[in-house]
């Protein structure tokens, strides 16, 4: 099963469209944009910048979570927080501490961020790794991770196989390649096909994915550290719940990442 997952994230989709889509996902060119310019897929206008995907004003827009935000989860903190120098801790996290030890996402899921993962999602469009690829080497030029193994949420092999490639295996396998820390897919499994988790409200997202993991190859995960990696933090129950079966499995520490954070 896990070797089928990796030739499906290996394949290239063959449903891309037309000739000049498919050719501009598999070999990206300048040039080609010179010819041929494409809209912006966020605001429509013709690219002579940019990337493949974006005009080099939409790449500009997308902002990175940097000033006070929850030392656990990361949620950013309330403009009106002024003390950046305290340890923000939300109310969730005082609450309910989650599993995982620390959890940060690069930006909000908002505008042309959001946008650039409906189309890698919904849109089947693995391409879009290429403008995803240089904001995460920009994020993490200045936080390193030592002693980490990479591990991304797994879809379940149903929806694997209608979507023929998994986001969060994309974007945990650059996140592992920017760090240089070793990836580490096949440690855990989704076994229920949950329903998506933004079709429902907070206790409904809690209980959706309770269970619906479990792990494999639990040596590899004993006395580990794991950067849990997965496209959206929504409430973080999917990463919470992650966490919670590689803690089972002896893992040490769990941290999570995510693409971006809804707000
Ligand atoms: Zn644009
Ligand atoms: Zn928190």
């Amino acid at each position: 099963m896990i070797s089928m997952r990796k030739v499906i994230n290996l394949k290239i989709s063959h449903k891309l469209g037309s000739q000049l889509q498919f050719f501009k996902e598999k070999f990206y060119s300048k040039a080609l944009d010179f010819f041929f310019p494409q809209p912006c897929v966020y605001c429509d206008a013709k690219r002579i910048s940019g990337g493949p995907y974006l005009c080099g004003m939409c790449q500009d827009a997308i902002q990175f979570i940097s000033s006070s935000y929850c030392y656990l989860c990361g949620i950013p903190a309330n403009l009106s927080y002024e003390d950046s120098k305290e340890k923000f801790l939300c109310g969730s996290c005082r609450t309910k501490p989650p599993v995982f030890e620390k959890a940060r996402s690069l930006g909000i899921h908002q505008g042309v961020l959001r946008k650039l993962i409906h189309e890698l999602k919904y849109g089947m469009r693995p391409g879009v790794m290429k403008e995803i690829q240089p904001l995460l080497e920009i994020y993490f030029s200045n936080r390193k991770l030592k002693d980490f193994y990479v591990t991304p949420i797994p879809l379940h092999l149903k929806k694997l196989e209608q979507r023929e490639f998994d986001q969060a295996y994309l974007i945990g396998q650059k996140v592992a390649e920017i760090l240089d820390l070793a990836f580490l897919p096949e440690v855990l499994e989704r076994t229920v096909e949950t329903q998506p988790q933004a079709s429902l409200n907070k206790p409904n997202r809690l209980k959706n994915v309770r269970g619906a993991f479990r792990s494999l190859n639990e040596e590899k995960v004993q006395s580990r550290n794991i950067l849990l990696v997965d496209d959206v933090f929504t409430t973080g129950a999917t990463l919470n719940e992650g966490a919670r079966i590689l803690k089972q499995a002896k893992a040490n520490r769990v941290y999570a990442f995510s693409l971006a954070r809804a707000n």
